[in-house]
């Protein structure tokens, strides 16, 4: 997945650009800037990548979902629907507006489950957020069918699935709005950065405003823009957009190799009786970014984990016992260990997670490897990297 793997002479001459005219920052200043106009291009880029008619680019992925929940009027007291799996940011962008994140089990796509959704719905919930996770998707027609049915909007974070198709649409732009990182570690990186793609509209003039402390960009003079409304600081520099202008470029080449890749592993695989890969809904086409796999149980997923460990073969997780993906070890987000006071609504609000049970998403986390699919390995590295997995499991399948 990470593009910084394969960052090279045109994303230094992206970023060389904006040095030479020094324009560090994406609005105004239209004199010195030569022309470049990196963010705005890059946001040009994105909406044929995402054949998205508006995409507003931000600081961060995180910055991106809360974004495009303000952005959607969702705030203090509305309750949001995530998934029991995803990244720390999907509560994080939540909770910074006052709203309450409400975790529901996950099913074998490793997406949000459409019945345990539709259970979780109240008369406060607001929006359903699903996360494509690990380069595949939850079921979306379904969960689509739960929206429109209960009238809530649906928030796409795509972050991870950069690439990915669903009856032919790329992942992002199929929810209300869709939500991208371009952080460090993602398919394509800007360093740090994040984009809302979105075919509304007023959805897209909230986010452009919100995301620039609600400055209405009217007019070519940036100290006389007024502020219908109020706003934040999530802009993106021009240096950042600059990497990410060059990494849009080589999508197309690091989806094929992402995917190449992935090919060599998955049928290296396939013909264990005991490894299940994760289903991907009819329809979807998955980025390629992790192979995903589950195991007959808990204690043979940890025996291959340490066998992959020893094997020196790397980049490859079981997510039960860990910190940043996963319910189970969010104990900072049970304890409500925050810097600041939270409000009293919001503490009630999360009061169901010290009982709630998560058991069903336990049934797919505890007995599922999910493997990064980077972009620098040579051919030779792939397949000898696939024969040992093959190896590892087996060792671990008959001991
Ligand atoms: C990376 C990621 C984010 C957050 O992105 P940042 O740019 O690091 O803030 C949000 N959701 C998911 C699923 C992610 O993988």
């Amino acid at each position: 997945m990470p593009g910084f793997e394969l960052f090279g002479d045109l994303e230094r001459k992206e970023v060389n650009d904006v040095l030479e005219n020094g324009v560090l920052m994406r609005y105004g200043f239209d004199g010195m800037r030569n022309g470049h106009w990196k963010a705005k291009e890059l946001e040009s880029e994105l909406q044929n990548t995402f054949q998205s008619k508006h995409v507003q680019l931000v600081s961060s992925g995180t910055a991106a979902v809360s974004v495009a929940l303000a952005s959607a009027g969702v705030g203090a007291g509305d309750e949001v629907i995530m998934p029991t799996f995803t990244f720390v940011a999907s509560f994080e962008a939540i909770m910074m507006l006052g709203a309450i994140p409400i975790l529901v089990d996950i099913d074998n796509t490793l997406g949000l489950n459409p019945e345990a959704v539709e259970q979780a719905i109240t008369t406060k919930t607001k929006a359903v957020m699903v996360v494509q996770m690990c380069g595949s998707m939850a079921n979306m027609d379904a969960l689509q069918k739960v929206c429109t049915n209960n009238n809530l909007l649906l928030v796409e974070d795509a972050c991870q699935a950069i690439g990915g198709t669903y009856n032919g649409k790329p992942l992002g732009s199929i929810g209300d709005l869709g939500c991208f990182s371009f952080d460090f570690v993602k398919t394509i990186t800007c360093g740090e950065g994040g984009a809302v793609i979105t075919n509304n509209k007023e959805y897209y003039t909230n986010a452009d405003h919100y995301s620039d402390h609600g400055h209405d960009h009217v007019g070519n003079d940036r100290g006389a823009e007024t502020h219908p409304f109020l706003g934040y600081n999530f802009r993106i520099s021009e240096l950042h957009a600059a990497v990410g202008l060059a990494q849009v470029k080589r999508l197309p080449e690091f989806l094929a190799i992402q995917k190449k890749n992935f090919n060599i592993l998955r049928a290296a695989l396939s013909d264990i009786p005991e490894v299940t890969f994760r289903t991907v809904p009819e329809g979807g086409v998955e980025s390629c970014a992790f192979l995903n796999f589950f195991l007959p149980d808990l204690e043979i997923t940890r025996k291959v984990i340490q066998g992959l460990k020893k094997g020196k073969v790397d980049a490859c997780w079981n997510y039960y016992d860990n910190s940043w993906h996963y319910i189970r070890e969010w104990n900072h987000l049970k304890d409500l260990k925050s810097l600041y006071p939270i409000s009293s609504e919001v503490k009630k609000g999360l009061e169901y997670l010290k009982t709630k049970d998560f058991s069903k998403s336990d049934h797919y986390i505890a007995r599922n490897i999910s493997c990064l699919i980077k972009l620098s390995w040579t051919e030779d590295e792939v397949k000898s990297r696939a024969s040992k997995m093959r190896e590892i499991i087996k060792t671990a399948l008959k001991s």
